[in-house]
């Protein structure tokens, strides 16, 4: 029997909020709301910018720190990049690679699989986004998710893969409202499985913690998580109001 691990919800704050004072708030509102859940894994991700005060503000408190992007090199003429030994002082422990928010803006997979072995080597966890923008009927889009896979890990070593997050995360669903299905989820969870199996083996591959992401709302979680069978979720919108992200957080504790 597998034994399921423990559910990771990570919030991805994206461009909000607007200033540093209401990241720490909300900062704050997260720690308060998720002190009684010691069996989650709760990490928030937000501007680069609020990354020193949101730091603070989680200073003795369970809840994690991601980095939305870094750039793979240690220093340079890179106009608008930090880099994920900048992040290290701050206790960025995540970084998100591949967000299909940044893979529309011109990120190429060429360039995730860089930034998944910057992450790695600066001893950080990559949380690597894949999924694809349509399904077509003749279901193609698996294709795709296993290239975005297979090239985003290749030369990473076996031993590795246990510090490596994917977020299965349909372009369809982020933001839209719509979620794919708990069925959808639980059948591209053991796709997600099997490409890592080709990579690295069972016993690998069963050590990668996998997410869905799109549209997670309080109401629509828990069938995602159980039914679905993924290890926890990447949330975008739900992440911004604290109640509604405890309410996902909860709905990984209890059946
Ligand atoms: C995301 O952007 O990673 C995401 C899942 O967003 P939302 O929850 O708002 O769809």
């Amino acid at each position: 029997m597998v034994t399921k691990k423990t559910p990771l919800i990570i919030g991805n704050w994206k461009m909000n909020p607007q200033t540093e004072t209401a990241a720490t708030n909300l900062a704050k509102a997260v720690v308060k709301e998720t002190k009684k859940f010691t069996d989650a894994k709760v990490v928030v991700t937000p501007p680069s910018l609020y990354i020193p005060a949101v730091s603070k503000a989680l200073a003795k408190s369970t809840v994690s720190l991601a980095a939305q992007h870094i750039h793979p090199g240690p220093i340079g003429a890179f106009t608008g990049e930090i880099s994920p030994i900048m992040c290290a002082p701050y206790g960025v422990s995540y970084v998100i690679a591949g967000h299909s928010e940044r893979r529309a803006k011109g990120e190429t997979d060429e360039m995730v699989k860089d930034q998944v072995a910057a992450i790695l080597k600066n001893k950080l966890t990559p949380v690597l986004c894949v999924g694809e923008r349509q399904r077509d009927p003749q279901a193609n889009f698996y294709t795709l998710i296993e290239t975005q896979i297979t090239s985003a890990l290749a030369g990473i070593p076996k031993n590795r893969y246990k510090d490596i997050v994917i977020a299965y995360e349909p372009v369809w669903a982020i933001g839209t409202g719509l979620n794919a299905t708990p069925a959808d989820v639980q059948e591209m969870k053991l796709f997600i499985i099997k490409v890592l199996t080709k990579l690295a083996g069972r016993s690998c591959a069963s050590a990668v913690t996998i997410l869905y992401g799109g549209s997670v709302k309080g109401e629509t979680a828990a069938a995602l998580y159980h039914e679905g069978d993924v290890d926890g979720f990447l949330v975008g919108g739900a992440s911004l109001v604290a109640e509604e992200f405890t309410k996902i957080i909860k709905s990984t504790l209890s059946k």
